[in-house]
């Protein structure tokens, strides 16, 4: 038995980029230093914690009000933005590799912090791919804590060690190690280096490397 969970952003799909633009857009807004490096620290972060993450000394200005109401003109910019996702969008290898565990009979599952995962999903057309869902709504513990996939494990019917997680967040790595799966960590080593398996990008992750993971799971 085997299942695989994927993270959304930057594993199946670059909304990073959409993120990067909403933030950018209200950081000039309401003038405060903001920049594509700063994004970076961003990554897997939810809403809240991002808007804090960009604020930085400006957060003293800013009542918790005025913050929510950040957010949620943060989140209509982004939902604008992601209307425009095809499954163009896809990156490289997403499409095949859902493809191909459909066909070796392994369900797979988005598990994703973003409260718009679910159309994001709909908008890249792989539904009919995925046995579940699970966004950021569904759980009360945002990642590293690994209540997110332990939650996308149990709608695969699949025991956590026979979960191989797919992600390119360092908190994500960490939520899937601490949910007792196997981690395969996309991009730079700094980030995911925790992972059992690092690799550059989606279309370097098989079939026969998630099954050789469950198996190394077995014997450690
Ligand atoms: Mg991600």
């Amino acid at each position: 038995m085997a299942g695989v969970i994927f993270d959304l952003d930057g594993v199946l799909v670059d909304s990073a980029e959409f993120h990067y633009r909403a933030w950018q857009a209200l950081a000039d807004r309401i003038g405060v230093p903001f920049d594509r490096q700063a994004n970076e620290a961003l990554r897997g972060v939810d809403r809240m914690n991002s808007l804090l993450l960009l604020l930085g000394p400006h957060a003293v200005r800013f009542s918790e009000a005025e913050k929510e109401a950040f957010c949620a003109e943060k989140n209509a910019q982004y939902v604008l933005l992601i209307a425009d996702i095809t499954p163009a969008g896809l990156l490289p290898g997403a499409g095949e590799l859902l493809t191909a565990l459909r066909a070796a009979g392994i369900p797979a599952a988005v598990a994703s912090s973003s409260k718009n995962a679910r159309p994001v999903v709909a908008s890249l057309g792989i539904e009919s791919l995925l046995t579940a869902i699970v966004d950021g709504s569904e759980v009360k513990r945002a990642k590293p804590d690994p209540e997110l996939f332990l939650l996308a494990a149990a709608r695969l019917g699949q025991a956590p060690a026979q979960c191989v997680v797919v992600e390119d967040a360092q908190a994500g790595v960490e939520a899937g190690l601490a949910g007792g799966m196997r981690v395969i960590g996309i991009g730079d080593p700094a980030r995911v280096g925790a992972a059992q398996r690092v690799v550059h990008g989606t279309d370097e992750i098989s079939v026969a490397m998630i099954r050789g993971l469950l198996e190394d799971g077995v014997t450690v």
